[in-house]
């Protein structure tokens, strides 16, 4: 056969594998059907701004390992996520946060905000059973009518009390001046945009774009014995246990000839009047100083066969109806399934690039 791996999706799972065989001397051919590489990190620049395609990527992490491997293909800069949150115009800091207790009711102390939050609580259940309760539980009504509610039916299309409680846990609550959306010791933006740091990791690997691997599974199978798969699984298997559910996106963007537009990189809207999610001005990710700027609007959708997945529904019946197409992914010896799409996992960037590495570890250390 003419190449040891086929590597379906040009994304970060894609490319880091590629990456890895590559250095452990395998022939590798990459394809993607999108016209581009990178999968959702696409950057692209517009007025000269690394345009986020697919939504706004800060990269941030707690694994060294992670944070030294992607340094040998980007430098990074020194980028901090602190979102606004607007709330009918009204302006609150995120994430939740002793600015975000001042703004919302004058308190300056953590103990005075501790005790607003609890009184607000009430008797809210020890155990919460949905992502309404845990939201009340962590920090009381008000900033759960204002910040959250509104926000997270946008996201999700489904009411808070029947989401999942874990998606709120994403979110620190600090009773202290602290704005910086995660924990993470490491955080930034790869200067020069996310397409240019995976076009380092491609070098030299032959990437075939425009090419939908489902669309001619034996022609592109007789090319490698091994065939990594970073798309949806229920698609690999023709949906034949059923369709997995995801959110969908869709992004109005448009260049302002204004130097500023919101002095932020995100502002996340959450009342439910708002059509949108969230504004993004992708010059700051990067403390652009051009005359002009872009900013997108990002809007919420259920997905249909057709539009981009983008955000796994992880609720228990999708969860169930994964473990099933699991079942038969590893029953498949010839291909290895990685990545957000192939493990329905709402993995951030470097869980999905330790996931890869983890995955070349044990494919070439083997044996
Ligand atoms: P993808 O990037 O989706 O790559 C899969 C590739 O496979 C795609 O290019 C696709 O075209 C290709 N493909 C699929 N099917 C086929 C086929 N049949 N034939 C050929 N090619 C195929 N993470 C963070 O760490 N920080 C953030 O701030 C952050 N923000 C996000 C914001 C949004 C709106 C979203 C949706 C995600 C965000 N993420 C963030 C998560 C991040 O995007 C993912 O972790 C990462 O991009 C996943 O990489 P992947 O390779 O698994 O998937
Ligand atoms: N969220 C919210 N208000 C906000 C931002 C986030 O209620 O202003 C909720 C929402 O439910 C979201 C979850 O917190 O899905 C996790 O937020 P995160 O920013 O991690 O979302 P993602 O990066 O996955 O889009």
């Amino acid at each position: 056969m003419e190449y040891d791996f086929l590597i379906v999706g040009a994304g970060l799972f894609g490319a880091v594998f590629a990456e890895r065989a590559t250095a452990a001397g395998k022939r590798v051919l990459v394809i993607d059907k999108r016209s581009h590489i990178a999968g959702n990190v696409y950057t692209e620049p517009v007025a000269g701004i690394n345009v986020h395609r697919y939504g706004p990527h800060i990269f941030h992490t707690h694994m060294d390992e992670v944070w030294e491997y992607v340094h040998r293909f980007a430098r990074f800069n020194d980028f901090v996520y602190r979102p606004l949150a607007s709330y009918h115009g009204e302006m609150y800091s995120l994430p939740f946060n002793m600015h975000t207790f001042e703004q919302m009711w004058g308190v300056t102390t953590a103990e005075e905000a501790a005790a607003r939050i609890a009184q607000q609580r009430g008797a809210a259940p020890a155990e919460p059973q949905n992502l309404e309760e845990q939201a009340i539980s962590l920090v009381g009504t008000e900033i759960y009518e204002k910040l959250i509610k509104g926000y997270t039916e946008k996201q999700w299309g489904r009411p808070c009390t029947e989401l999942p409680s874990f998606i709120i846990k994403r979110l620190p609550v600090r009773l202290e001046y602290n704005d910086n959306y995660f924990n993470d010791p490491h955080q930034g933006i790869p200067m020069g945009g996310y397409t240019a740091m995976v076009q380092r990791m491609l070098e030299g690997i032959e990437v075939r774009l425009g090419q939908d691997y489902l669309a001619d599974r034996a022609a592109w199978d007789a090319l490698a014995p091994r065939v990594v798969y970073t798309g949806p699984i229920d698609a690999f298997f023709g949906y034949r246990l059923g369709t997995l559910e995801y959110r969908s996106l869709r992004f109005e963007t448009e260049v302002l000839e204004q130097p500023d537009f919101q002095g932020r990189a995100a502002v996340n809207y959450t009342d439910r009047e708002t059509p949108w999610t969230r504004i993004i001005e992708h010059k700051h990710f990067e403390f652009g100083t051009q005359p002009k700027t872009v900013v997108t609007r990002e809007f919420s959708k259920e997905w249909q066969r057709g539009d981009e997945p983008y955000y796994p529904v992880n609720d228990a019946r999708n969860a169930a109806l994964y473990a099933q197409y699991r079942e038969l992914a590893d029953a498949e010896p010839r291909h290895l399934f990685g990545g957000r799409l192939a493990e329905y996992r709402y993995y951030d960037m470097d869980d999905v690039i330790h996931l890869a590495l983890e995955a070349a570890a044990r494919e070439f250390n083997r044996g």
